[in-house]
């Protein structure tokens, strides 16, 4: 038997599924399934989530108080006290020198986990509670249960078993049915045969410069370090592998979409620029004309674009587009441009129109209410060319849609389409592609979420725009904001009031909801004004008209819920409440108040909110110092953590199972200049120096980015 445990574990590789390691069979393969692991990499991946490093375990009666002790013992009984105001979680061990008393403070989820009978060993600080020896919060590690079962039965016997072989070093995210002391067992073969495992990717001056230890030391120090100093280098070392193949990814996507495609590369001159720039009444800024330089060189390769465009709401983004826009219609191409949402999509619509008044360039705009005859009449305009710019919401994704000339496609992202979509309208053909974003994207996720695509930054606004005062009102001070409200739309102003949501049957009763604060402010707050309201669940040629009033000047105060979010641009609405603000997150409250401020005149955000939640109050308080909304999305980003912005799957990206896209800034800026620099060198990674990273590559992404096809 050992014999062929043996045989078996010479013969581990990589890719070998966890059931044929020492210790897993069918039962224990389905838990570690659970934990996301199905083969020995995945274990060897599957890193603990705190280290410990323990002093020896002493006796009970050696327990000096105020010292930090490993002990070893046998749960005599545990109690769980969730009546006290710190509810805890009580047990007493014992050995064959005493009794003491261990507590965790709410610890109502170790009922589950503790049990009398249980030889656990735990470490902590010492300390006199009433007379009575007593850890506090320790560590613990329920010792490995087959050992317990093989063994005599006292505590002590135990003891012998080495305590610190199953408590120092790393502890794993255990589940029920299998502790970190069993993992620990289930590894230990893979780390004594780590030389036949684990392949250095990188050459040694590489690894000399940028101050990184070897893979192999690295596997081995995460799960079992000798100190807290290697514990740090292994870190580094795996955070550092898992950002490059992550940017390897991104580089190989960015390339494969440049290479093994072909655009319609673009013709460009002076007369064609002279003729565009006639459209808009006044003179492009700086900022934008940088874009446009950097849109137009890409647009004249026959490499498609992939260009991220970010800039602020009223920025100047449209007008970039549109550049963009009427170059590939000069060039005798089709535009499609996409928006989220209907509303955003007509309001698209209305400013192109408003630049193109007596062109000859045909543009149509198509919603879902476009329906029958007509649609089929449109369709079959587009699929002869007989149309050169389309503008649609995701509609315009549906199959039945087809451009028989299709060369460039812009995409208003506002952080409401997918890379999926994205991805979708790609198949169709290859045309040049610009994806807009009006929610600034922190550095971190420019360079991850949307690290394949090329950027390109409006920083500064169009001159001529007044001032945007932020306010956080507190509820003692609502008559007051009412009352300059009033004032404000005397002078003909008109305001926006949000709301969280549009009726109060639903749910959570205690949140303002736009319906009812409707009749309440055009009965008794502002009765003299015309308030109206918008919600997305009304019928779209309800909205469209609405709207048209609210543009027009016809409606004073527009209640509304979040549909006003994106894309609507009434310079003349200088006021915005938003009721309960704390319900909104930070990138949604920047969005909002980007509504107002579209004008010369200065312009006032009301934060209405009675929250006294901590996190919530630092948003108010970011929005009230801040209207740059790049600094915005980083306070976000910190505010929230990587993991609830920044979801990797959703981005066809492997999970980092180590590293932290905020914490390790460093090394991604680091990896993400190698990994461009390697694909930019050697795009199908096939010298023989990297083979080992291709392996690796190939193991993460598998097809996810379609890279089998490199091998
Ligand atoms: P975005 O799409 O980024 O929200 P827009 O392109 O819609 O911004 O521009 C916002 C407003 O600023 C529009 O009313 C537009 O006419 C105006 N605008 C854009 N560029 C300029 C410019 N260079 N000078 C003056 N006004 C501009
Ligand atoms: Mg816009």
């Amino acid at each position: 038997m050992t014999e062929v445990n043996e045989k078996l574990q010479t013969k581990i590789d990589l890719s070998m599924p966890v059931q044929f390691l020492k210790g897993v069979g069918p039962g224990r393969a389905k838990v570690f399934a659970q934990l996301g692991v199905h083969t020995a990499e995945d274990l060897l991946e599957y890193f603990p989530r705190d280290w410990v490093f323990a002093p020896e375990p002493i006796k009970i009666n050696q327990i000096q108080p105020g010292r930090t002790v490993t002990i070893l013992g046998l749960v005599e009984s545990t109690d769980y006290q969730s009546f006290r105001r710190q509810p805890i979680f009580e047990a007493q061990l014992s050995d064959d020198t005493g009794l003491c008393r261990i507590v965790w403070f709410h610890g109502k989820y170790l009922c589950d986990r503790l049990q009398p009978g249980q030889v656990i060993i735990v470490s902590g600080k010492a300390a006199l509670y009433k007379h009575q020896l007593q850890i506090a919060n320790p560590k613990f590690l329920v010792v490995d249960e087959e050992i317990a079962d093989s063994g005599q039965r006292t505590a002590d016997s135990k003891r012998k078993l080495n305590a610190e072989r199953y408590f120092s070093g790393g502890v794993y995210p255990a589940s029920a049915r299998l502790s970190s002391g069993q993992i620990k067992k289930i590894i230990a073969p893979l780390l004594g045969n780590l030389g036949g495992l684990v392949n250095e990717f990188y050459d040694k001056k590489f690894l000399k410069k940028a101050q990184l230890i070897s893979r192999k030391d690295a596997f081995s120090w995460i799960h079992s370090p000798p100190d807290e100093e290697k514990l740090a280098q292994a870190k580094r070392r795996l955070k550092y592998d898992e950002l490059f193949l992550m940017q390897l990814g991104l580089a190989l996507r960015r390339y494969k979409w440049k290479h093994f495609s072909a655009a319609a590369a673009m013709e460009y001159d002076e007369k064609i620029d002279r003729r565009i720039r006639k459209r808009f009444p006044f003179l492009l800024t700086e900022d934008q004309n940088n874009v446009i330089a950097e849109i137009v060189a890409d647009m004249g390769r026959s490499e498609p674009m992939n260009r991220l465009l970010q800039g602020d709401v009223g920025s100047g983004k449209t007008v970039v587009a549109l550049y963009a826009a009427l170059l590939a219609v000069a060039n005798k191409r089709q535009v499609a441009i996409m928006a989220p949402t209907e509303i955003l999509a007509s309001q698209h619509f209305i400013s192109i129109e408003r630049y193109l008044r007596n062109s000859k360039v045909k543009r149509v705009c198509i919603t879902g209410g476009l329906t029958g005859k007509k649609r089929e009449r449109l369709l079959k305009q587009i699929s002869s060319a007989a149309i050169d710019i389309v503008v649609g919401t995701v509609a315009l994704l549906q199959k039945d849609i087809e451009f028989s000339r299709l060369g460039l496609v812009i995409i208003d992202e506002q952080h409401k389409f997918g890379v999926h979509q994205r991805a979708q309208l790609r198949k169709q053909t290859t045309p040049h592609c610009l994806v807009m974003t009006a929610t600034p994207i922190p550095r971190t996720l420019a360079m991850t979420a949307f690290g394949d695509l090329d950027v390109s930054i409006i920083k500064h606004s169009p001159p001529g725009r007044g001032a945007c005062v932020t306010r956080w009102v507190e509820p003692k001070n609502r008559q007051k904001a009412y009352e300059f409200i009033r004032q404000r739309l005397k002078v003909k102003k008109q305001a926006y009031f949000v709301y969280p949501r549009i009726t109060n049957i639903e749910e959570n009763g205690d949140l303002k909801a736009a319906t009812d604060e409707w009749k309440m402010l055009s009965t008794e707050v502002f009765p003299e004004f015309t308030v109206k309201l918008l919600h997305g669940r009304m019928p779209s040629v309800k909205k469209q008209q609405i709207m048209a009033e609210f543009r027009s000047g016809k409606i004073d105060v527009l209640v509304s819920t979040v549909v006003i979010e994106v894309g609507v641009d009434v310079p003349n609405a200088t006021i915005m409440v938003i009721e309960d603000a704390d319900r909104f997150g930070l990138a949604q409250l920047h969005q909002l108040r980007g509504r107002i401020g579209r004008g010369e005149a200065k312009s006032y955000c009301f934060l209405f909110s009675r929250t006294e939640n901590e996190a919530a109050k630092s948003r108010l308080e970011v929005m009230t110092r801040s209207n740059d909304g790049f600094e915005i999305s980083e306070c976000d980003l910190r505010l929230r953590g990587p993991g609830e912005l920044f979801s990797t799957r959703q981005h066809g990206l492997p999970d980092l199972k180590i590293a932290n896209i905020i914490d390790d800034y460093e090394l991604l800026i680091m990896a993400r200049k190698n990994a461009f620099e390697l694909v930019s060198s050697d795009p199908m990674l096939t010298g023989p120096e990297h083979k080992n990273i291709r392996r690796a590559l190939l193991a993460k992404f598998g097809d996810s980015l379609g890279l089998a096809d490199v091998a």
